[in-house]
């Protein structure tokens, strides 16, 4: 990792909040020292019939080439004729294996304080295969496939990242008392590779048991390794167990070694681009925005506590003359805010932790450290923190608040 040779990887700023918070990354990273040199590039607007999907050929062959990449959020557009922007990531680049790492925010409660679990998910096949189709009228049918290829795959990642991360256990999640040959294949192969990882505890574990063990306990669990659906599920439920899809960093893995990490979260488009709505800038437009965060748990629209007390859920409770009185206030703050405050409400937590677990896939474990280190201080100190952490910090102040504890 010397200085003067960087390494190339790729990134996707993506769509929504994705440039935002694309753009903390690139600065946390710069002001870190990272060697890393971005090639950026971004979804297209015109369907690449060599993908057949507005990821143009040259965005995956980049990703092929680096080996190493990280993608924010991706909006798959609407229509016909091409294929889901995450899908042809996943079968291009064939990623394999999921990994998200889920650990407790120092400073930050929640139910939990004690949550340090990774899920790492099979990402090819199981109920996601795509195979469904009508028997007759009124029935229907859904292939689940489990191969012992694509099995023995995703369980030997599992128990070498547990024996390279210093991890104890690794928990199989499964359904094979009912799903006999599926999950009782899948199964099958973790014991296969279990055998092969003695220092490395292995245990079952029944998919419902295990959601009941989650929310209960936590710490029951360190490594869970899981067909297609039920990490799906189960990285979410382990998401909210430490405060949401705001913080939740993963990676994929693919084939030949190749890593792309990526925010779990999407593209927000309640809280992005904000600037084409106050554009033209008029009462109007200001209504609408008024309008538009009132149907949000907490209006995002600054300056946020006017519009958190006037506009939230409660607003039914306020007279007619008292709503006028807000409205008319809001509007003429509006009017002399400046447009760009009303960008910047997105949380870059999830991005740069995913960009962690990059630096962590490259080995470069110092830099990963020191840049962990200063986003969990940030939040634990608790002056900056975004508006879906309960605070009101712009992602820009965060930011800065991160680079400033590094
Ligand atoms: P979403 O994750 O974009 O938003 C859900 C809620 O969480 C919203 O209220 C949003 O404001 C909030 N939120 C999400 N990320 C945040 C952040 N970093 N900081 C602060 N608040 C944040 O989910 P959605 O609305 O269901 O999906 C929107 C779009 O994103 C859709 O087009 C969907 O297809 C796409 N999507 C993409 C991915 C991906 O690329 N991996 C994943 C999920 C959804």
């Amino acid at each position: 990792s010397s200085a003067s040779t960087p390494i190339r990887a790729t990134l996707f700023p993506g769509d929504g909040i994705g440039p935002e918070i694309a753009e903390s990354v690139k600065q946390v990273f710069r002001e870190a020292d990272v060697p890393i040199e971005w090639e950026e590039h971004y979804v297209g607007t015109e369907i690449d019939p060599r993908t057949q999907s507005f990821l143009t050929w040259e965005s995956l062959e980049s990703v092929r080439k680096n080996g190493v990449g990280l993608k924010g959020p991706m909006a798959t557009p609407i229509g016909k004729g091409h294929r889901s922007l995450n899908l042809t990531l996943r079968k291009e680049l064939n990623l394999y294996a999921n990994v998200r790492p889920c650990y407790s925010l120092p400073g930050y409660k929640t139910r939990y304080d004690n949550v340090d679990l990774i899920t790492i998910r099979e990402n090819t096949e199981g109920e996601y295969s795509g195979l469904e189709h009508q028997v007759v009228r009124g029935v229907v049918e859904s292939l689940k496939i489990i191969t012992r290829q694509a099995s023995l795959r995703v369980a030997e990642y599992a128990f070498h990242y547990a024996k390279a991360h210093g991890r104890e256990r690794v928990s199989a999640i499964h359904k094979a008392n009912i799903m006999q040959k599926t999950d009782g294949l899948f199964l099958k192969c973790c014991r296969e590779v279990a055998e092969k990882y003695p220092e490395i505890k292995y245990e079952e574990v029944v998919i419902d048991n295990c959601c009941m063990m989650l929310v209960k306990n936590p710490a029951l669990f360190d490594v869970l390794v899981m067909p297609n659906l039920y990490g799906d599920i189960i990285s979410d439920l382990c998401a909210g167990l430490i405060g949401g899809l705001g913080l939740t960093p993963s990676c994929n893995i693919g084939e030949g070694g190749i890593a792309l990490a990526e925010a779990v979260h999407g593209s927000a488009p309640d809280i992005a681009g904000k600037v084409n709505i106050l554009e033209p800038f008029d009462v109007q437009s200001a209504m609408y925005i008024i309008s538009f965060s009132a149907g949000e748990e907490s209006a995002y629209v600054r300056p946020e506590s006017l519009f958190k007390f006037s506009l939230g859920r409660g607003s039914s409770h306020l007279s007619y003359p008292v709503v006028l009185y807000i409205i008319t206030v809001g509007v003429d703050l509006l009017k002399r805010i400046n447009i760009e405050t009303c960008l910047n409400l997105a949380n870059p937590t999830a991005l740069l932790l995913s960009a962690v677990t990059m630096l962590r896939h490259l080995e470069l474990h110092d830099k990963a450290d020191r840049i962990q280190n200063a986003i969990l201080s940030t939040i634990a100190e608790g002056k900056f923190r975004t508006a879906d952490l309960g605070g009101s910090s712009s992602t820009s102040d965060f930011t800065q608040a991160i680079v400033d504890h590094l």
